[in-house]
């Protein structure tokens, strides 16, 4: 790599937040509402981010209750109070519900209190409730202030020095159920628990031939019913947003035993606490149970899964989110005007977006009203461009269209997986062979990758065939490393014998979000880990922000004998304070020199007397186990979505000799910023490093100096892009949706 290439890359962490200081300026950070796993990662975020631009930042202890009491419930924070939080699930600071709040006299008092400390910058992290109280406060701030003074509690200099109040949300909720963004904090790992429990009934049920009906929480809101029901491939789903349709009842009995006559040993119900029928009555998991009982015989045991959804520790998803989200929300801040109105920090696709929080909450209410009046495709369309996606793969994957209904298209298209095994390449299998199927086409599947392709190892696969797929681990179908040079002919023969039009690969995907490493009860002591990846570091870098690393080695980002002295150094100054930790990643491939073994006894020497090291090479345990339900779905979703694109190509080439002619018949999908995108294999050479087997330029990059940040390194970090204030989308029927 010569010089040029290294100053290029480092360069590209440009458009610094330099200009943005929060000197002088006070944030007060709450939870409020239900709580959710990753809330702590906010906290940390705000704290840490609010105490690198200069600011004081404060703790609000137990929501609003702690706003209107004041006193102890509102202390200064400083860089150690939220160490060793980020994989604690719930809220240290406390979260309540406060009736107080709701009156203007109880939003007084909590102004008073707020004054008094020179707080002018609040960040709410909580649900929509919440998020509305705080929009009340800040409209009616300067009012209550008049009132103060005019009741003589401050003065009038301090009515003018404090004239503005700037509010921010993040929405903490395990329901996912707030427009204007992709994912709440807490609904990954509220997914992980229900998964987790899901792949263990199934075991169960599998040996008894049970049934089970799972009621996940969600009163108003389907997402986590329906997202359970993706991840396992559950034969029925209960959603409020989406009733099902008169006559249900039996509809669902024949899906039931049709399911169990193709061996299927067990069947799995997932019920929303709120699930309604067309009447918006209420259709209760008891129910369920009796009728399944009464008209199948079945043995059906019911599971309410409760506030366990709500425990454990947060995904790395969720720290992630929740980090990124804290970050953002005090650059908001410190960016906000009188004129800017309070702002909700939000996800859309992997890119990080302020939207106004009133339009959210204001759709968000929509949502309910569309359900309140029975409007259920407005609800549906309402809840955002990936609920209805979802909901539709989620259909079309569930329930196989009787075969006179499927369209025939005379194609054979064929799945293979190739290179490494990845956690949800199952999933994708499953979700492109049933999707193939209902679009009329005759699917094979290929063994062991490219080399079983070229020895002819493909068969036939059906509708059946990949049930109960979606939550294993590994390759079913098998994978080899080998590169299809050197049998092109052979695997062409194949191509021609079994008329094969269309070919999906599967494969290449080099990360899995299985990273997970605690580090704490140990004092003085840093542990180094080599994570996988090749020489794309996405690993390493996302595991490092999730696990609050004190440093990350990346091969995108070049470091040198200097980098590894600061960490040194940073390190040793970190044992003398009270977080006496350190955590350092090492992608496998950063550096041909700096290998895990020079790091570890560099560490070992320079910290000798401060602290001692433990080295760990996570190795292949990072491809293995269930795949998290963010792999289920992607790996679904991405699938099903590939294989429509197929079908789009296979119609538009017949006729025209069968042949694929142009460059962008050969594509990569993926998610590029917020969206879907189909990308011609011939523009990807360009942007592609194929020695190191790596996209010239990667999105997560950007992320790389969050992590440095809370970990107190001088580092600049780009805002989101362009730092504006966008608007909901309300999409119309015609657009599609991103994933
Ligand atoms: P969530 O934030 O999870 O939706 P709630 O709706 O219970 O939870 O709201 C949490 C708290 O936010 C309430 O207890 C109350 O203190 C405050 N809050 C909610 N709605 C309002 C409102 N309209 N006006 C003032 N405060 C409110």
């Amino acid at each position: 790599m010569d010089d040029d290439d290294v100053s290029a890359r480092k360069g590209s962490f440009r458009k610094f937040l330099e200009h943005l200081s929060g000197a002088g300026k006070a944030i007060g950070v709450l939870t409020s509402g239900g709580d959710a796993q990753g809330m702590n990662a906010a906290v940390r975020a705000v704290v840490r981010m609010g105490i690198y631009v200069g600011a004081k930042v404060y703790f609000i202890y137990e929501g609003y209750q702690g706003m209107v009491d004041g006193g102890s419930n509102i202390v200064e924070a400083n860089w150690e109070s939220v160490s060793s939080i980020l994989q604690v699930g719930g809220t240290i600071i406390g979260s309540a519900r406060c009736k107080a709040f709701r009156t203007r006299e109880g939003r007084l008092k909590a102004a008073g209190n707020l004054v008094q400390r020179g707080i002018t910058n609040l960040c709410v992290i909580g649900g929509d409730g919440s998020l509305t109280g705080a929009n009340i406060f800040r409209k009616e701030w300067s009012g209550l202030l008049k009132e103060l003074a005019e009741n003589g509690d401050i003065d009038r200099e301090e009515v003018q020095k404090h004239a503005y109040l700037n509010v921010v949300g993040m929405v903490g909720s395990i329901d996912n159920d707030f427009c204007g963004t992709d994912m709440t904090i807490g609904t990954d790992s509220a997914l992980h628990r229900i998964i987790e429990v899901v792949d263990a009934i199934m075991t169960t049920a599998q040996s008894h031939q049970r049934t089970f009906v799972l009621e996940v929480m969600g009163r108003h809101c389907g997402y986590l019913a329906l997202v359970s029901a993706l991840a396992c491939g559950a034969d029925w789903v209960f959603l409020p947003e989406s009733p099902p349709e008169e006559g249900w009842q039996e509809n669902m009995c024949i899906k039931l035993s049709e399911n169990r006559a193709r061996k299927k040993r067990l069947n799995i119900i997932i019920v929303a606490e709120g699930a309604i029928d067309t009447q918006n009555k209420p259709i209760t998991s008891e129910q369920i149970k009796e009728l399944v009982v009464t008209q199948l015989g079945y043995d059906t045991r019911v599971t309410i899964l409760g506030h366990v959804q709500r425990g454990g520790t947060p995904s790395a998803f969720d720290r992630i989110l929740a980090s990124r989200m804290g970050v953002e929300a005090v650059v908001a801040l410190l960016q906000a005007t009188p004129e800017t109105p309070a702002c909700v920090v939000s996800l859309s696709g992997n890119q990080a977006v302020r939207l106004p929080l009133v339009e959210c909450v204001q759709m968000t209410q929509d949502v309910q009203k569309a359900m309140d009046e029975r409007r259920f495709k407005d609800a549906v369309r309402l809840r955002g461009r990936s609920f209805e996606s979802n909901l539709n793969t989620y259909k079309r994957l569930a329930i196989k269209m009787p075969d006179d209904q499927i369209p025939k298209s005379n194609c054979n298209v064929a799945v293979i997986n190739v290179g490494a095994p990845a956690a949800g390449m199952n999933a994708a299998v499953r979700s492109a062979v049933r999707v193939g199927i209902s679009e009329g086409h005759k699917m094979f599947a290929i063994y062991d990758g490219f080399e079983g392709f070229a020895k002819g190892q493909i068969k036939e696969i059906g509708w059946a065939d990949v049930g109960g797929w979606t939550g294993q681990g590994g390759s079913i179908l098998g994978t080899k490393r080998t590169l299809p040079g050197k049998s092109l002919e052979a695997i062409a023969e194949q191509m021609r014998t079994h008329s094969i039009n269309a070919l999906l690969i599967i494969g290449g995907f080099e990360t899995c979000d299985r990273i997970k490493q605690s580090a704490s009860g140990t004092k003085r002591r840093v542990f180094i880990i080599e994570t996988m990846g090749g020489y794309c570091g996405y690993l390493a870098n996302m595991g490092g922000l999730a696990a609050g690393a004190d440093a990350a080695y990346i091969f995108e980002e070049p470091f040198d004998i200097r980098d590894l002295q600061a960490n040194v150094e940073h390190l040793t100054e970190k044992m003398k304070t009270t977080i006496q930790r350190g955590l350092v990643l090492r992608n496998e491939s950063c550096s041909e020199h700096y290998t895990t073994d020079f790091i570890y006894h560099l560490y070992s020497e320079e910290g000798k007397g401060v602290f001692d090291c433990r080295k760990n090479v996570l190795g292949h345990m990072q491809q293995g186990g269930a795949p998290s339900p963010f792999d289920r779905n992607f790996g679904t979703k991405i699938s099903a979505r590939a294989m429509q694109w197929l079908s789009t190509k296979l119609k538009e080439a017949q006729g025209k000799g069968k042949r694929f002619m142009t460059d962008d018949c050969i594509c990569v999908l993926g998610i590029s910023k917020r969206n879907l995108l189909f990308q011609p294999v011939a523009q990807l050479k360009k942007e592609t490093d194929f020695e190191h087997r790596i996209p010239k330029e990667q999105w997560w990059l950007k992320l790389r100096p969050l992590m440095k940040i809370l970990a107190k390194y001088k580092a600049s970090y780009e805002v989101s892009d362009p730092g504006q204030l966008e608007h909901v989308h309300h999409r119309g029927h015609e657009e599609p949706a991103a994933i």
